[in-house]
């Protein structure tokens, strides 16, 4: 089937409850070919996911809003001096979080290479010439045991070595004269359970102690907003968040922010100079000035009245689903820090509906059109937050389909 026939199957669907397709479908923006471009998805046979998921790099992100797309498009026909433009729209940037100094990075990613560098080489340009080779002993880059994950090769990758701590007195004494800096996962307890070891404040006070920098890796933490300001007013002399999650900006962006005069190192190991560690690392003019706007209309929104957009979109599909015998809807929020947003929770009596969270999985990703849901056990967990307008219904109905379609006589 194709969307435009979903779309019109679905506009037949009576709505339940007291939620009014209208509250379902703002803010968000309509699919290309609605505006007469030509559909590249199509043209190369890739496929559109509707993501009613997470964040995930692998899907590609999130979606840009329109005002991104606005600040993309405006600022593609003319020339920009690139040291100037990091310049003045990190100025802007450092304004808005209420911090030294910001620049535009590529992602969060980005962010730690360049942070990390900057802590290393100050503005020695011959050590930034030099990075990740450097004369002398290796640097080292303090680090919670329990905080090591996936991007912590970013640290590497700068020629530094991680040392790893289980408490403060450890902390206290693995800092010597190697040490450059020291690395806050703030989102540990969400992907591993558990508590920090070394809570914010004291890894803070530590540092400062002992003259070392603090950062922290904050990417996936909004919402809530005041994260954004969060870190920095608690003494973090380094801060990073995505652009391509919830804030929406470009997904190749992300933000550096803090002290001045590390962002201005971080500046200097990074394009468009061309020989720092980050000259691989760019991030195009309109992407920068995307993530201004990004940054700039997320700061702007009325968080509650999106919040409860998304409790709305919730209580649609959950209406929806439990129209089927056995089907049970929650609505859940992770604790955090990473990824505190609502979500729907469906479970069911796998003896009426007999399928596993996971095949149901497997059929929405396969199906027309293609919905990532993740799925276990006997519950699907339902994302809203990513999704369209007008793929609120149509993530309604295809799940209904499926369970239905496993549902026994009782
Ligand atoms: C997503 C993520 C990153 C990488 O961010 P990008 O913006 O994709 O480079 C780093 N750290 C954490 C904790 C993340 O969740």
């Amino acid at each position: 089937m194709k969307r435009r026939d979903v779309l019109k199957s679905l506009s037949l669907l009576p709505l339940v409850g007291t939620v009014e397709a209208k509250s379902i479908m703002k803010p968000f923006s309509a699919p290309a070919e609605a505006n007469g471009v030509p559909n590249l998805f199509e043209e190369l046979g890739v496929t559109p996911y509707i993501n009613a998921s997470a964040t995930m790099t692998f899907l590609s992100g999130s979606l840009m809003l329109p005002e991104v797309m606005a600040a993309i498009n405006s600022t593609a026909s003319d020339f920009a001096n690139m040291y100037e433009l990091q310049d003045k729209v990190g100025a802007k940037i450092a304004e808005m979080l209420k911090c030294e100094a910001a620049m535009v990075t590529s992602g969060a990613a980005g962010a730690l290479v360049l942070g990390t560098a900057a802590c290393i080489t100050g503005m020695d340009r011959k050590k930034i010439k030099m990075l990740p080779q450097l004369e002398g002993p290796q640097r080292e880059v303090i680090m919670q045991k329990k905080h090591r994950y996936a991007f912590d090769q970013t640290i590497i990758m700068t020629g530094a070595k991680i040392v790893e701590v289980e408490n403060a007195e450890e902390m206290e004494r693995a800092i010597n004269e190697n040490t450059v800096m020291a690395l806050f996962f703030n989102g540990a307890i969400s992907w591993y359970g558990g508590e920090d070891a070394i809570k914010h404040e004291e890894f803070v006070a530590i540092c400062k102690r002992h003259n070392i920098p603090s950062f922290v890796d904050a990417a996936a933490d909004v919402p809530p907003v005041e994260n954004l300001f969060k870190y920095q007013k608690m003494g973090f002399d380094l801060v990073t968040f995505s652009g391509g999650k919830m804030i929406r900006g470009p997904q190749s962006a992300g933000l550096l922010f803090g002290r001045k005069d590390l962002i201005e190192a971080a500046k200097q190991n990074n394009s468009p100079h061309e020989s720092p560690i980050g000259r691989p690392m760019k991030v195009n003019k309109e992407e920068i000035f995307g993530m201004y706007a990004a940054l700039k209309s997320y700061l702007a929104r009325d968080h509650k009245k999106e919040w409860q957009l998304w409790l709305d979109r919730i209580t649609y599909i959950q209406n929806q689903l439990e129209t089927i015998p056995t089907v049970k809807g929650e609505t859940t929020v992770p604790e955090g820090p990473a990824n505190v947003m609502p979500g729907l929770q469906l479970t069911w009596d796998e003896k009426r509906v007999k399928i596993t969270g996971d095949e149901v999985s497997k059929q929405l990703e396969a199906g027309k059109p293609a919905i990532i849901i993740r799925g276990q056990g006997n519950s699907l967990s339902v994302g809203v937050t990513l999704l369209r307008d007008d793929q609120v219904a149509i993530v309604a109905q295809r799940v209904k389909e499926v369970l239905e379609s496993a549902l026994q006589k009782a």
